[in-house]
């Protein structure tokens, strides 16, 4: 196992990758912006290194800056967590190339899957099934364009290869509109992304998402470790994750979870990795694949007992995968809700101090956050602020669960999504399960 690595996140992903360390007898390095010297986890760590100016730009993104802080502590790897640089191919080149590990798949692993149409590719090849389309780079030639979407059937969306973040896509529902929507999205594609490349595919018109958790070692071992529900979305922001996903039978299971497990293997995949599906009438479209831990990891770890964050650690090392896919058991149902610091009606961002914090408790209750009394939320990041997961036998114990621990959990001093969330928690839409990628806006009446 490493002695020391450097976890070049901040917030609640990074303490618990600080916890994971510890568990395996890690050292950990923290970096942090100038904004951050109070977090948790910087308070908890072995060392600290301050890596720039509040803003991410100058900060979490600043490569060389890590990199430099990773050399002057005597570190081995660097952990990414979720966001800033954990998807940036150059980060993971530059780390390798600097002699330390990074604690992910390589970064040709990362280019190919940031490119959707390669990605899509890759997946057709190893036999995962995709949305329909055509899956090459769109021309500019009118004609062309009009006959594939005509084959593809209307609506199709536009969607960037670079995009991410939700952004880089158009839906098109009719000839009149289709080659506008192709320059539109060109260009935006091109200032966002600095990569003008779309394609065309069919649009799904009232998808769940349901998404594959992967862990893939260096020894040409894959597992899949079952699926999550993340449809409850806001603006394509998961708000609710929960696992096994409502009415997806153990044979689906099985035949889309060995498919993406195969895919890593094909690939030369390592460490965690997500599949992400579009689901409609009975058959999985796959979209895309994070290739890095995901905000909603823990609703898989508590239903399948299996810590996803300590086995990266283990895979980045050249350990061989620690369980087979036969040691897999889903047992009981988890949900988790994303608390952030946000306005619950208007969803504007609410940064400042927390006056007063209670968690709450209980069997079966997980509270991932980094906050505590006197924390002052800063305003330059995510408004995320920590989840709360709910393990139960089933999944209305779950939300039974979490409901009782909702009720408990108290943030004072600024304005929190927890009474959204009681709100999702009551819904009867939202117990029977199964509800599409739109029904949380519905709900909250923006369609
Ligand atoms: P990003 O990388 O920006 O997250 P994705 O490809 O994962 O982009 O798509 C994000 C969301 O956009 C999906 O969860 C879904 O809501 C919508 N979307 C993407 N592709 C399609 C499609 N073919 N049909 C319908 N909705 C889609």
């Amino acid at each position: 196992m490493f002695s020391k690595i450097v976890i070049a996140n901040r917030g609640e992903i990074a303490l618990r990758i600080l916890r994971a360390c510890r568990e395996l007898g890690v050292k950990v390095v923290a970096v942090h912006s100038e904004a951050d010297r109070d977090l948790k986890h910087v308070r908890l760590a072995d060392e600290s290194v301050c890596i720039g100016p509040a803003a991410s730009a100058d900060s979490y993104l600043n490569i060389p800056a890590i990199i430099s802080a990773a050399e002057v502590t005597d570190a081995e790897a660097i952990h990414p967590g979720y966001g800033f640089l954990s998807e940036n191919a150059d980060f993971a080149d530059k780390v390798k190339k600097s002699g330390f590990v990074f604690i992910g798949p390589n970064a040709e692993t990362i280019r190919m899957m940031g490119d959707k149409i390669s990605a899509k590719k890759a997946m057709i090849a190893a036999g995962v099934p995709c949305v329909p389309g055509d899956n090459s780079p769109l021309s500019d030639n009118d004609e062309e364009n009009f006959k594939l979407a005509r084959y593809i059937g209307y609506p199709v969306i536009i969607k960037a290869a670079g995009g991410g973040g939700g952004r880089g896509m158009r839906t098109v529902h009719t000839e009149a509109a289709l080659i506008n929507a192709i320059a539109m999205t060109k260009a935006e594609a091109g200032s966002a992304f600095g990569n003008p490349t779309v394609y065309m595919e069919k649009f799904l018109e009232d998808p769940r998402h349901i998404e594959f958790q992967v862990m893939s070692d260096s020894h040409g071992n894959a597992i899949h470790l079952g699926e999550r529900d993340c449809s409850m979305q806001r603006r394509h922001q998961k708000v609710v994750e929960e696992a096994p996903a409502p009415f997806i039978t153990e044979a689906q299971r099985k035949f889309i979870g060995e498919r993406c497990a195969k895919a890593c293997v094909d690939i030369g995949y390592l460490g965690a990795g997500t599949f992400e599906f579009l689901y409609e009438r009975g058959e999985f479209y796959f979209i895309e694949m994070n290739t890095r831990v995901q905000v909603e990891h823990p609703v898989t770890e508590m239903v399948t007992g299996f810590d996803i964050v300590k086995e990266q650690l283990r895979i980045a090392c050249g350990e061989p995968l620690s369980i087979t896919q036969d040691q897999v058991k889903i047992t009981g149902h988890a949900i988790e809700c994303r608390l952030n610091a946000e306005d619950p009606k208007t969803f504007m961002p609410c940064p400042g101090t927390i006056d007063q914090f209670h968690m709450p408790g209980g069997p079966g209750i997980r509270c991932e956050t980094h906050i505590y009394n006197g924390y002052k939320v800063p305003p330059y990041y995510d408004s995320m602020i920590g989840k709360l997961i709910a393990h139960g036998e089933t999944r209305d114990g779950a939300i039974a669960r979490m409901n009782t621990a909702l009720s408990e959990l108290i943030i004072d001093g600024i304005k929190t999504n927890i009474p959204l969330q009681q709100d999702i928690m009551n819904d009867t839409g939202f117990a029977a399960g199964g509800q599409n990628i739109h029904y949380l806006e519905k709900k909250l009446g923006i369609h």
